[in-house]
């Protein structure tokens, strides 16, 4: 039995707490705010359930929807579709873009011959080399163009050049235009909270601590600062940026943020039937807006509505950018053995939940 420190009781957090105590080591978690559940729990808004953004749960390997299904009762999504809002047509189109809805594009002749004369992303250096490879200069310049620069804050995407998350992984996409977006198994937790019961069940036989900061890291005393008292553990699995851990040694991590708008509309509900998610790709201050009825099917007259507005009021999103993830591995190589470095700030990677509970199962084995 190991005396295990987990530092964030964020989605990371508790699985790796789940797991790892189910194993019968004895595991102390800790959490800076007033809950466990980070990102992902659910609030309340003129009584609509809400995240802050979707949340929904995808899984990309067999096991990983099982699993979680097992603790938090999971409903699937088969119809699943996110809509891009394209305003030089005026018109929404599926998002990834589809083959067959080029037809219905006003400029279709010339991105026929642009898509047939595209080589392919093979070689692409950039995500913008990488779009315009892979579908041309129109469809580039309307989906991805703004989105992206927006999204990251950024003057060019050719600055982008960690792109392997790409844009859900697919450029141009065949088959009926109205099935699910992903091939991951889609869904979310049928409690009206969420998974936010999951945050607790997980944590059952970890010792918590909420509203504890650690305060202080000595790597190479293996030891901790918890209010104001040093401890020393075996390991410590850290959900935390490790530019945290090893105080800035290589100099701070760059981090996309999101302002996040609500706003209850009085009518039952307004996004079409299959529809999720919808994609902004023009100069709006926005990226996307969901509406929560969708996720937690809560019956209300009225309806919420969510929106996203990249800012740099908090730490969300990792930078895809070389120079960003070189400066990351630095840190990821000065950390000693006996500290995991996990979840999306400890990986500074843009991991979902799914992913996350992957990488947990691949280091902690499965329960
Ligand atoms: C806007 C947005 C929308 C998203 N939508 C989806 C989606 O639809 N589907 C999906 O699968 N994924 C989505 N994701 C990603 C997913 O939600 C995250 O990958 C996941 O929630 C990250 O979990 P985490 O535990 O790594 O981090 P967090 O949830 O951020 O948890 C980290 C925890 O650590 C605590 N902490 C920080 N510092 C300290 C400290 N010094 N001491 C103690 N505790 C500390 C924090 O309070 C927090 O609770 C989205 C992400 C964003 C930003």
């Amino acid at each position: 039995m190991a005396n295990i420190l987990v530092i964030g009781g964020g989605f990371a957090g508790c699985i790796a707490g789940h797991i790892l105590s189910e194993q019968g080591n004895k595991v102390t978690l800790v959490e800076r705010g007033p809950r466990l559940g980070g990102s992902c729990v659910t609030d309340f808004y003129g009584g609509h359930p809400y995240t802050l953004g979707p949340r929904h749960f995808l899984a990309h390997k067999p096991g990983i929807f099982d699993f979680l299904d097992r603790f938090c009762p999971m409903k699937r999504y088969e119809g699943h579709e996110f809509l891009t809002y394209i305003e030089r047509d005026q018109n929404f189109y599926h998002f990834p873009i589809h083959k067959d809805e080029v037809a219905e594009m006003p400029d279709a002749a010339q991105i026929h011959k642009e898509l047939e004369a595209c080589p392919g992303p093979e070689g692409a250096q950039n995500l913008k080399e990488y779009w315009q490879l892979s579908v041309g200069d129109t469809l580039y310049d309307k989906f991805v163009k703004s989105y992206s620069k927006k999204m990251w804050d950024i003057d060019s995407n050719s600055e982008i050049t960690d792109f392997g998350f790409t844009p859900k992984g697919v450029a141009l996409k065949s088959g009926p235009v109205k099935a699910a977006w992903t091939e991951a198994d889609a869904g979310f937790p049928k409690a009206p909270d969420g998974y936010n019961q999951y945050f607790g069940l997980s944590t059952q036989n970890c010792d918590v601590h909420l509203n504890t900061e650690i305060t202080d890291f000595d790597v190479e005393k293996r030891r901790v600062e918890i209010d104001g008292e040093w401890h020393t553990f075996d390991r410590i699995v850290s959900t935390i940026s490790p530019e945290i851990i090893l105080k800035n040694a290589f100099g701070e991590l760059r981090w996309s943020g999101r302002d996040f708008m609500k706003v209850v509309l009085p009518v039952e509900s307004v996004f079409p039937d299959d529809v999720y998610f919808l994609y902004y790709a023009n100069d709006e201050p926005f990226t996307r807006i969901v509406e929560y009825k969708k996720f937690y099917e809560n019956k209300s007259p009225t309806t919420l509505i969510g929106i996203e507005i990249p800012s740099n009021s908090n730490k969300l999103y990792p930078y895809p950018m070389k120079k960003d993830q070189d400066r990351a591995q630095q840190y990821f190589d000065a950390l000693p053995e006996w500290v995991d470095s996990i979840g999306r700030a400890g990986r500074y990677r843009y991991l979902d939940v799914g992913m996350i509970i992957d990488d947990c199962m691949d280091l902690y084995g499965k329960i």
